[in-house]
């Protein structure tokens, strides 16, 4: 190693899914919503002042950030707008994980955690799932530095009950508790409501998944209005200008069509339960997915020879290697209805094909 390296910032860096350039293949290895963006996008992108282009975009991204207040029932100083909710993320870490005590979360779940901690020097912990992958929330009382949870959790798609996600931030009052909603919007409660009784929650949502928005990179922070500005205060020193215009005009357009939300949801959600249905008599076991994936295992059929076959096939799932514990799982985005079929359909016949073998 050469001098200068000693003194260089080394980190591991989050791996993404891969994002095949062929459009041909069947994408469920992201999670990203297969419907398209509203189509009030195209009015917004057509009706688009070019003029503004040629200025910085509003630091405070005020028009989008409205638009999340207004959707949600809080007020603007209520709400955080980032590039992703990685972007807002990455400032929650900074800002609110400033302690001597490891901050908390589980063993399995969105692995970027981990990245960001190590990135920023922050001490963690991370606490084991049990049997079945639920977190238990008792992991959660112990003295720590903040806690950041998904619910549901990625990549298992459980959603724990409100109930347990409050008794974590009650017992968490001196530490800030976030929670990474990115999948709630597919039939989980959000601990929304919970904002008004503790100051210490911090909810995080993107646009990115319910909102079929991912190419844009809009993710947002619900929270009381003294930590929303701590927030803001770190975000200004490193960049104000996060949140492009066009970003934040076609945003605001997206969360003002809530009727078209709906309709996507409820239609991934209705596809969701129809591939549950089809993958038990596949012989697949899962938890009970309430997200807009399915964490899939298989008695006789290895994940990773799945992987590939269907990778083969023009299928994208994802396969984590690790942890040890989920590398017989694949994770699989819920499509289209038509999308799910051929998946279903493919792997009938591959398994019915290749069963005598792998028993
Ligand atoms: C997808 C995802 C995110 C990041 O989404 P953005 O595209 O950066 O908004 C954050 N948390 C979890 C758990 C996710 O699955």
């Amino acid at each position: 190693m050469k001098a200068w390296e000693n003194n260089i910032r080394k980190v591991i860096p989050y791996v993404p899914g891969e994002q095949p350039q062929q459009s041909s293949v069947i994408k469920l290895n992201t999670n990203e919503n297969p419907y398209p963006p509203s189509p009030s996008v195209e009015k917004a992108l057509l009706g688009l002042d070019l003029d503004l282009l040629r200025r910085y975009p509003d630091p405070s991204a005020s028009e989008l950030v409205c638009s999340i207040a207004e959707f949600y029932g809080v007020t603007k100083e209520q709400v955080f707008a980032g590039v992703g909710s990685d972007d807002a993320l990455a400032m929650t870490f900074l800002t609110c994980f400033h302690s001597n005590q490891p901050i908390l979360f589980p063993d399995i779940t969105y692995s970027f955690y981990e990245v960001w901690a190590d990135l920023f020097r922050i001490p963690y912990q991370k606490q084991a799932l049990d049997g079945e992958f639920y977190i238990r929330p008792e992991d959660y009382a112990k003295k720590n530095g903040g806690v950041i949870i998904p619910n549901p959790n990625a990549p298992t798609g459980i959603c724990q009950p409100l109930g347990q996600i409050e008794e974590i931030v009650k017992n968490n009052s001196d530490v800030i508790v976030v929670i990474d909603e990115a999948y709630i919007d597919f039939g989980g409660d959000s601990a929304l409501p919970l904002l008004k009784k503790y100051e210490n929650l911090l909810i995080v949502q993107t646009f990115s998944k319910s909102r079929s928005f991912a190419g844009m990179r809009i993710g947002f922070l619900l929270g009381n209005p003294d930590l929303i500005r701590y927030i803001q205060d770190c975000k200004y020193s490193f960049n104000s200008y996060t949140l492009n215009q066009t970003a934040i005009t076609l945003g605001a357009a997206v969360m003002r069509d809530k009727e078209y939300f709906d309709q996507c949801r409820n239609r991934i959600m209705e596809t969701r339960e129809w591939v549950k249905t089809k993958f038990l008599e596949l012989g697949f076991s899962f938890p009970d997915s309430m997200a807009n994936f399915l964490f899939v295992t298989h008695p006789q059929f290895a994940a990773e020879t799945l992987f590939m076959a269907l990778k083969e096939a023009g299928i994208y799932v994802r396969h984590f290697k690790k942890p040890e514990r989920i590398s017989n799982y694949l994770r699989i985005t819920i499509g289209t209805r038509e999308e799910m079929e051929c998946l279903v359909s493919f792997l009938n016949t591959y398994m019915s094909e290749n069963r005598s073998e792998s028993c």
